[in-house]
């Protein structure tokens, strides 16, 4: 992987983009300032890997909107050392915005072709997260109570064992809808039964699916 002057220059342009889209984290325009998107793009679209736009990455599957990335970041409050479940790992590239931030991270992807991908970018890039090959919407419950929980497909609805492995003052971020479009949605968690919900804007995802795909 190489990483230009002119890599740089377009990161340093989209971190522009986005700050004037409505993110105020600095530690998040930072993360997306020093993370070569370019790394995570499928080769057929590499030169548009600095536009504020998702692209397919193979499988069906798209690397998410930068702009969507540091929104859903934005809402989990990610804090140094806790540890985040991710929920359909894609291209990776989320994965790495949450280690840039200090998180310890578990990411579950149910396509192996893009479970292998991914792992071996991550790798190449330096990022350590644990990866799982699995149906995310049984969350891991061996390796939870989690502080945060980000889920980077569309939900039908909230899945039940998500919200169990959030720890109190947890915080979970889930789009949820059909295939017309979905709903952000935050969860906080107060206590054993109380759970905080709050609404954030509309987006587009692919589905959160059943089962895994070989
Ligand atoms: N954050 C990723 C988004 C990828 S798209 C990125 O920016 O690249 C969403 C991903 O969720 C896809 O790779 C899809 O295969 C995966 N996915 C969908 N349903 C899932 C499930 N039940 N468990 C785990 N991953 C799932």
């Amino acid at each position: 992987m190489t990483d230009t002057f002119q890599h740089k220059g377009l990161r340093k342009k989209l971190v522009e983009t986005i700050r004037e889209k409505g993110i105020k984290d600095s530690r998040i325009l930072d993360a997306i300032g020093t993370i070569p998107r370019h790394a995570f793009m499928d080769s057929s679209f590499i030169q548009f890997s600095y536009k504020d736009q998702a692209f397919p990455i193979g499988a069906g599957q798209t690397i998410s909107q930068p702009y969507t990335v540091a929104f859903q970041t934005e809402l989990l409050e990610v804090k140094p050392r806790q540890r985040v479940l991710e929920i359909g790992t894609g291209s990776g590239y989320q994965t790495a915005v949450l280690l840039e931030l200090g998180a310890s991270v578990f990411t579950i992807e149910r396509q192996r072709p893009l479970f292998i991908k991914s792992q071996a970018i991550l790798r190449e890039l330096g990022y350590k997260p644990h990866f799982f090959y699995g149906d995310g919407f049984q969350g891991k419950e061996s390796y939870g109570p989690f502080d945060r929980i980000l889920v980077t497909a569309g939900a039908e609805n909230i899945p039940d064992p998500l919200l169990k492995q959030l720890k109190p003052g947890g915080i979970l971020v889930v789009p949820v809808g059909g295939e017309n479009g979905q709903v952000m949605i935050r969860i906080i968690r107060n206590g054993e039964d109380d759970f905080d919900k709050t609404e954030h804007g509309y987006f587009a995802f692919v589905p959160l699916l059943k089962g895994t795909q070989d």
